[in-house]
């Protein structure tokens, strides 16, 4: 038998309607605040991710699904969303014109990572990126987004972590402290001593436990942010404070890929064990320059689906459907069901039937693994009366309902 990839899960029903549901409240949310879908290749050129993500990042080194097509050139299945949505953004010229430019965007995302729970190979974001505007409001109102999501999906017990990365020119002071401090320091892991060199920020997003240690003195960023970037951090964080948000000043907190710049968050879960970031943001303005286009001022953030649904109530969105089964005894019956069945779906009742001619007590079995709230019986004698028994399944109680008005009686309690 041919098996599944590793790390690439089958989502299955009744799992599925969790998802659904989750999917259904974001895009509610994001049509609240603005934001329009747009939806982009699973597939694009490899330099693009290289090009945004950085060199240097896990992701970059280790993680891509990169192949050659048929013609040679290499191509890359998307890690994550944010650079193949400015690709799209520059290449239709989506940034012109005033004001904000908001979209969202959901989605697999593909990374060759070591499978584990909360950690697969294929697995699902919901992403929001907004354009054009610099102002710290933007950075709250992204983050007040994204609390909403999580609070409507009704997902406690969350902490919000954010710090500033400052721009380049302050991070070109503080990677020369951080070097500096790093320069010197033993027992670095192999790939931090490289990093040390090559990209130190880097170093600070290490998961091993004897880095975090000896990075437990190094500097931190917000000692080294210019005027302007400690006015914008100040003022998001202000903000944060009036909406009545509790957060966590984070101040080594610089996240997987090298394209953020200044407000960097995370939001983590309790109970999802060593993988507990469910979503995780920043602002992004340096990345269009990074690849060719004009200067565009941008923050986004992702949410993992994957883990967010791990922690979700078991039961949300699998609501109590209301659903008839009709069991038919007989040829006649049988069609006369048929008949019903349709009727009932055009009059938005999802009903079902067996189509294989079982015994009335396999029909029951059915009915009940169908989940159906009520099961109308049909045979000869109910033809001849012109009446079907209906039977509501929890109590097991019966009515005799005039065929004729079967199915708008069912409809009216479907509505109820
Ligand atoms: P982590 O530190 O857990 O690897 P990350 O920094 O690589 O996360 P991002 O690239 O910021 O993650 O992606 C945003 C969110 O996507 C994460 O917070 C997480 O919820 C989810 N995510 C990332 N990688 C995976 C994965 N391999 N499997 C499931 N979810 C993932
Ligand atoms: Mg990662």
């Amino acid at each position: 038998m041919i098996k599944a990839i590793r790390g690439m899960r089958d989502l299955l029903p009744p799992e599925t309607s969790r998802w659904q549901w989750v999917e259904q409240v974001a895009r509610e949310v994001f049509g609240l605040y603005g934001y329009r879908e747009i939806r982009l290749p699973l597939l694009e050129r490899t330099e693009l991710f290289a090009r945004s993500i950085g060199a240097d990042t896990d992701i970059v080194g280790k993680e891509m699904y990169s192949f050659p097509d048929r013609k040679g050139d290499s191509l890359t299945l998307r890690p994550e969303a944010t650079a193949s949505v400015l690709r799209a953004v520059l290449e239709k010229g989506l940034d012109k014109g005033a004001g904000v430019k908001k979209l969202y965007t959901l989605g697999p995302m593909f990374r060759y990572e070591r499978p584990q729970k909360g950690r697969y190979r294929q697995f699902y974001q919901i992403n929001c990126e907004a354009f054009g505007v610099d102002a710290p409001e933007l950075d709250a109102e992204v983050i007040l987004l994204l609390l909403d999501i999580l609070a409507r999906l009704k997902l406690s017990e969350t902490r919000l972590l954010i710090n500033s990365l400052g721009c380049p020119e302050c991070q070109v002071k503080f990677k020369a402290a951080l070097g500096l401090f790093l320069i010197s320091r033993e027992g670095l892991c192999e790939d931090c001593q490289r990093r040390r060199e090559t990209n130190p920020l880097r170093v600070l997003d290490c998961k091993s436990v004897h880095c975090k240690e000896i990075l437990k003195d190094a500097p931190v960023i917000r000692d080294y942010l210019c005027p302007d970037c400690a006015a914008h951090f100040a003022r998001v964080l202000a903000l944060l404070k009036h909406f009545g948000v509790a957060y966590e000043e984070q101040p080594r907190l610089v996240r997987g890929l090298d394209y953020y710049s200044r407000t960097a968050f995370e939001v983590v879960a309790t109970g999802l064990g060593a993988q507990d970031a469910v979503a995780g943001g920043g602002r992004y303005n340096g990345l269009s320059q990074e690849l060719g286009g004009p200067i565009l001022p941008a923050i986004g953030f992702a949410i993992g689906e994957d883990r967010l649904l791990e922690v979700l109530p078991r039961d949300l969105g699998q609501g109590n459907e209301f659903k008839v089964f009709l069991a038919a005894l007989g040829e006649p019956a049988r069609d006369k069901a048929f008949g019903l069945l349709q009727e009932l779906r055009r009059c938005n009742v999802a009903a079902e039937m067996d189509l294989e001619g079982r015994s009335l007590k396999a029909q029951m079995t059915l009915a009940d693994r169908f989940g159906a709230l009520y099961t109308v019986i049909l045979g000869d004698r109910e033809l001849e009366t012109g009446e079907a028994m209906v039977r509501r399944m929890a109590e097991g109680s019966q009515e005799r309902v005039a065929l004729q008005d079967l199915t708008t009686l069912l409809a009216a309690r479907a509505r109820e």
